[in-house]
């Protein structure tokens, strides 16, 4: 099989997992979550979200969680950031990456975000091109990639059409969602190889994957197969859509590291250090 030697996880739970938790952490539980993370060997972790305290409760604590974090050597911290506020406020608690997110589909951008496809990824603009100014990563969410519950399937075009604006904005990476899962390793071969086909290296590309029907691990297979190296993955397979009615848990970073452990795949981490934390994680949630 043609695998890497190699490849990077990009940690989410901290932001994508906790803000669909119906029960919000104290902050210095979320620090230490971080921390906990980044020692297991982690070396992305994205950290919060400087959305709306309204839209997202669970991380209202954004700039505390980033000023309270005691940074390890090497790793990188990324936050959400959904406009120009936020980046203010991200910068100011001392973020030096941020993430970006845009959907693949209308009505999905409609409902999350609140503006079309278009204007959602028109927003963002600005937000990227000071971000790029100041020096900082920045990373593009791409949602709904694969199918949308309101649209249905998304068309390959579309996506590859949405993505190449995210990365045209000035995204240096750029993370595939299936926000619910749909895919499989056909449709996920048949959206990467359109990405592919439109010049996009697989060097700027991750992929961002739901494990609703226990696909996620077999799309990995499938994505690393086309040279994809950077793979999105949540502690404990917490979070989910946060408009989608039930949640869709993203592929859990135990799984995934379990996975490249038994597949000669280094990562990093430590299997057991990230089990201790995602025992000592549901504990906290009351799981
Ligand atoms: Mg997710």
């Amino acid at each position: 099989m043609n695998l890497p030697q190699r490849i990077t996880i990009v940690e989410v739970g901290p932001r994508d997992g906790l803000q669909s938790e119906k029960k919000t952490l104290p902050t210095e539980t979320k620090v230490r979550l971080i921390e906990r993370l980044a020692a297991a060997g982690l070396g992305v972790v994205e950290a919060t979200s400087f959305v709306s305290a309204t839209a997202v409760p669970q991380l209202a604590d954004a700039d505390e969680v980033l000023r309270r974090l005691r940074r390890k050597t090497g790793v990188r911290y990324p936050v959400l950031v959904p406009n120009e506020k936020g980046l203010e406020r991200a910068m100011a608690a001392g973020a030096t990456e941020i993430a970006v997110f845009g959907s693949a589909s209308d009505a999905y951008s409609r409902k999350n975000l609140g503006h079309t496809r278009e204007e959602a990824l028109e927003m963002f603009r600005p937000v990227v091109r000071r971000a790029k100014d100041s020096g900082m990563f920045v990373r593009g969410y791409l949602s709904m990639v694969i199918a949308d519950p309101w649209d249905g399937p998304t068309p390959v075009v579309l996506a590859v059409d949405a993505g190449r604006r995210m990365l045209d904005l000035g995204c240096d990476e750029l993370s595939l969602g299936d926000t619910v899962g749909a895919g499989t390793p056909v449709t996920v071969d048949r959206l990467v190889r359109g990405f592919l086909a439109a010049d996009i290296t697989p060097d700027r590309l991750a992929v961002h994957l739901h494990d609703t029907h226990h696909q996620a691990l077999a799309n990995v297979l499938t994505v690393l197969g086309l040279g994809i190296t950077t793979i999105d993955a949540s502690v404990a397979g917490l979070g989910g859509s946060t408009v989608v009615s039930d949640p869709h848990g993203n592929l859990a970073t135990e799984d995934l590291v379990f996975f490249c452990d038994g597949s000669g795949i280094e990562t990093g981490v430590s299997l057991a250090a990230l089990l201790d934390t995602a025992t000592w994680l549901r504990g906290e949630l009351g799981r």
